[in-house]
C-alpha cells in the first residue's frame, strides 16, 4: 500500500478533474512514475505539473470517453514519446482512434446542440494500447465496470489504498447524465448500486475517499445516505 494522495488539475471549459496517482517509486533512479487519469484538456498544465512533480505517466486511463476527459492525450503521448499504456474500457473504444472524431462531434451535438468544442480542440486520436474489463488491473486500480453514463464507464479501485476514481459515474452530491450517445438509466442505477451496498463481488467500504471527473471530493458512505436503497433480499 502506499501513501501518497492523488494531485488534482482542473482542466479544460468543463472544468475536468484530471488526477495524477504516484505509483511505488523506484529506488536510484530520478523520476516517479505515476498514472494519469482523465487528461481533459491543457496537456500543457498537466506535463508542467508533472514534470514539478518529478513524475512521468506510465499508465494513462481513461474513466470513459467522452471528449472532457481525453482531449489532451495526443499531446500528453506525443510528449512522452508514446510510451505510456493507454487503457479504456472495452465498451468505450470507439472514442479512440482514427474513426474517432464523428463519435466525438456526434457525442457533442447531443450535448450543446454543436461540435464547436470538439473541431477547436481536435487533434488525431491514438488507439488505446489496452481494452480493459471488470476485474483488470492497471498498477494498483482495479477496473470496476460502471455503465450507464456511457456503455464503457469505468471506475478504478485501489481498495488498499482506500480510494476510487468514479468518473462521470458518482460524484459528490450525484450522478452522471444518462442522455448522451449510449447513456442509460437502468445501467447507471445498477452501477450506484453496486458502489454504495456492494454486489457478489464488491463490498466498497464506506470509508473510500471517492475522486469524481468533476467537481469536489466525497466518500461512499456520505453518497450511499443520500439514497433510499431498497433493502437487500436474499
Ligand atoms: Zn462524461
Amino acid at each position: 500500500m502506499h501513501n501518497t494522495l492523488p494531485e488534482t488539475l482542473v482542466v479544460g471549459a468543463l472544468a475536468t478533474n484530471c488526477y495524477l496517482y504516484p505509483l511505488e517509486s523506484v529506488p536510484d533512479t530520478p523520476l516517479c512514475p505515476c498514472v494519469v487519469i482523465d487528461p481533459g484538456a491543457d496537456a500543457g498544465v498537466i506535463i508542467t505539473r508533472l514534470e514539478s512533480l518529478r513524475w512521468y505517466p506510465r499508465y494513462i486511463l481513461l474513466t470513459h470517453g467522452h471528449f472532457d476527459h481525453l482531449a489532451a492525450l495526443p499531446t500528453l503521448l506525443t510528449h512522452y514519446d508514446g510510451k505510456p499504456e493507454v487503457a479504456i474500457h472495452e465498451a468505450d473504444a470507439a472514442y479512440l482512434g482514427t474513426k474517432a472524431r464523428q463519435v466525438h462531434r456526434h457525442s457533442f451535438i447531443a450535448f450543446m446542440g454543436d461540435s464547436a468544442y470538439v473541431d477547436a480542440l481536435w487533434e488525431d486520436m491514438p488507439q488505446a494500447t489496452r481494452l480493459v474489463v471488470e476485474g483488470d488491473c492497471v498498477g494498483p486500480l482495479r477496473v470496476l465496470h460502471l455503465a450507464g453514463h456511457s456503455p464503457g464507464s469505468a471506475g478504478f479501485y485501489d481498495e488498499a489504498a482506500g480510494l476510487l476514481f468514479s468518473g462521470d459515474t458518482l460524484f459528490k452530491d450525484g450522478f452522471g447524465r444518462v442522455d448522451l450517445p449510449g447513456g442509460s438509466t437502468k445501467a447507471l442505477v445498477s452501477s450506484l448500486k453496486r458502489l454504495c451496498i456492494g454486489d457478489d463481488n464488491y463490498f466498497i467500504e464506506e470509508h473510500t475517499v471517492v475522486y469524481p471527473g468533476h467537481g469536489a471530493v466525497t466518500t461512499i458512505g456520505a453518497e450511499k445516505s443520500r439514497y433510499h436503497w431498497p433493502k437487500q433480499t436474499c
